[in-house]
């Protein structure tokens, strides 16, 4: 079969095309990896406080053009206007976190007989970035900004979907003084440009995020030349809710655990555990939060949800809610043209129905009773993944308990906290190997080397 060599960019709002993008072949994937390469020693030799500098110059870049690259993301990705605005900042702001990261970068000096060990972190070399569509700005960031930092250079590879944002940050970062072939944007298919960046000998670490079966595909691919590889994959989290909650905020945050950016959220709480004792209560609160979810005109400063990514991405969601499906609650939708579907609660559903099981990646939630926490723990824990995840209750030893409890990588205890930039992200089980983001963040892209220096020279 062959390739296709272009992308027609689609507005998931309307249906109509935004644009077209050249898709990048495997040679010419080959040559930005080849330029990564040449310009990667001159990078790393630089100063620690001009590449400090140049990151620095990238976020205010960024800030400059915080609208537009907000605009973009709304055409491209369908997503409101004014999480798109959040999500430009966090770019800039992961840019700006990890720009004080070059003149930290130090090593140890270990106590040793006959002389002095020290350690260096060493960068690795050349970085692939593979992306998925669901936040293209901030995840770009999250694998870019602590690579640039640590001394590598980087190419990156967005989803097809949604290139437009990455493909800007690329331009800005160039425009910011960063040298040529420091930070490049291929623009291209997993089954070509992915594929190559993965199997090229000259990439020393692929940092991909995306769903779990083809994070597997690419850790076998690294396993041939031991590439390094950091995975943040898919999940199941689940919101767990006990009887002695303040119910009203609980019942009110829910919808916003699991319909934020339609459902299209790696921590979204698709699985929402309340307690059999209040789950009539419960249920009856969430009713007009669900109805007051605001899913519209993404250009509108008030929508709180937009559109699916595209019209196959719907169907695959909506196969989920058969005719007949249990559905508790469903929010509204606009007419006319777009990938809408509407917020969708699912109660009482077996555990064994796939809304439980598999992560849909929309606005569908499933909501299970239990009884004692031991219950809520096991129920939680009832997945391959575990990436994140919420629990509600007054009992400060029960929310230590159970978030010791829950197998996942995140977790919020009384709040549905998204990603901060400054604290570790990142999965277990099948939601990920390695962690991101936070003052560790560039462990993942640094190798430690030992010098020992005999001191009777
Ligand atoms: P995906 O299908 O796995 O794709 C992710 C990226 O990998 C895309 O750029 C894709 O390119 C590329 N790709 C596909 N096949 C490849 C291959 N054989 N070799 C190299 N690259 C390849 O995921 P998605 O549908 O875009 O994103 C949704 C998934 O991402 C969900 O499972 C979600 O939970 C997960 N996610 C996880 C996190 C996290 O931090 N844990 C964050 C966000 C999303 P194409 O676009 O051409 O397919």
């Amino acid at each position: 079969m062959t390739e296709p060599s272009s992308i027609e960019v689609i507005d998931p709002a309307t249906n109509e095309t935004v644009t077209t993008v050249a898709l990048a072949s495997a040679e010419e994937t080959d040559a930005a990896v080849a330029r990564a390469r040449a310009a990667q020693p001159a990078w790393s030799a630089r100063p620690p406080g001009e590449r400090a500098a140049l990151l620095r110059a990238f976020a205010a870049e960024i800030d400059t053009h915080l609208d537009e690259l907000a605009e973009l993301e709304v055409r491209n990705a369908g997503h409101p206007i004014t999480q798109a605005r959040a999500e430009a900042a966090q770019a800039r702001d992961v840019l700006a976190y990890f720009a004080g990261a070059p003149e930290r970068n130090s090593g140890k000096q270990i106590p040793t007989p006959g002389g002095w060990s020290v350690t260096f972190a060493e960068p690795l070399g050349v970085v692939g970035v593979i992306v998925p569509w669901n936040f293209p700005m901030p995840i770009l960031t999250w694998g870019a900004a602590p690579a640039l930092a640590a001394g590598n250079t980087v190419v990156v590879k967005p989803a097809e979907l949604t290139p437009l944002t990455a493909v800007r940050l690329g331009e800005l970062a160039r425009a910011a003084g960063l040298p040529e072939g420091v930070l490049q944007v291929v623009p291209g298919t997993g089954a070509v440009a992915g594929e190559r960046l993965v199997r090229h000998p000259d990439v020393a670490k692929i940092a991909f995020t995306g769903s779990t079966s083809v994070g597997k595909r690419i850790m076998a691919a690294c396993a041939e030349d031991m590439k390094r590889v950091t995975l943040e994959l898919g999940g199941k989290s689940a919101n767990i809710v006990f009887a002695d909650a303040d119910l009203e905020r609980a019942a009110a945050a829910a919808p916003y655990g699991v319909f934020d950016n339609a459902g299209q959220d790696c921590c979204a709480r698709s699985r929402l555990l309340v307690q059999r004792s209040v789950f009539d209560r419960f249920m009856e609160l969430m009713e007009p939060a669900v109805a007051g979810v605001a899913v519209g005109d993404p250009w509108n400063t008030g929508t709180e949800m937009g559109p699916l990514i595209s019209a196959a991405h719907r169907d695959r969601v909506a196969s989920y809610v058969p005719d007949g499906a249990p559905v508790a609650m469903r929010g509204s939708v606009p007419d006319g043209p777009g990938f809408w579907f509407p917020p969708t609660v699912l109660a009482p559903v077996s555990p064994a129905d796939p809304a439980v099981t598999d992560e849909i990646f929309g606005p569908v939630v499933a909501v299970l009773p239990f009884d004692t926490e031991e219950e809520a723990v096991r129920i939680a824990n009832t997945t391959d993944t575990g990436l994140s995840g919420s629990i509600w209750t007054r009992d400060v030893g029960r929310a230590l308990r159970v978030s010791r409890g829950v197998a996942a990588g995140n977790l919020s205890v009384n709040s549905h906290s998204a990603v901060r930039h400054w604290t570790p992200f990142g999965g277990v089980k099948q939601s990920g190997i390695g962690r991101e983001l936070g003052p560790d963040a560039l462990d993942a892209f640094t190798e430690t080397k030992t010098v020992f220096v005999a001191d009777d020279t």
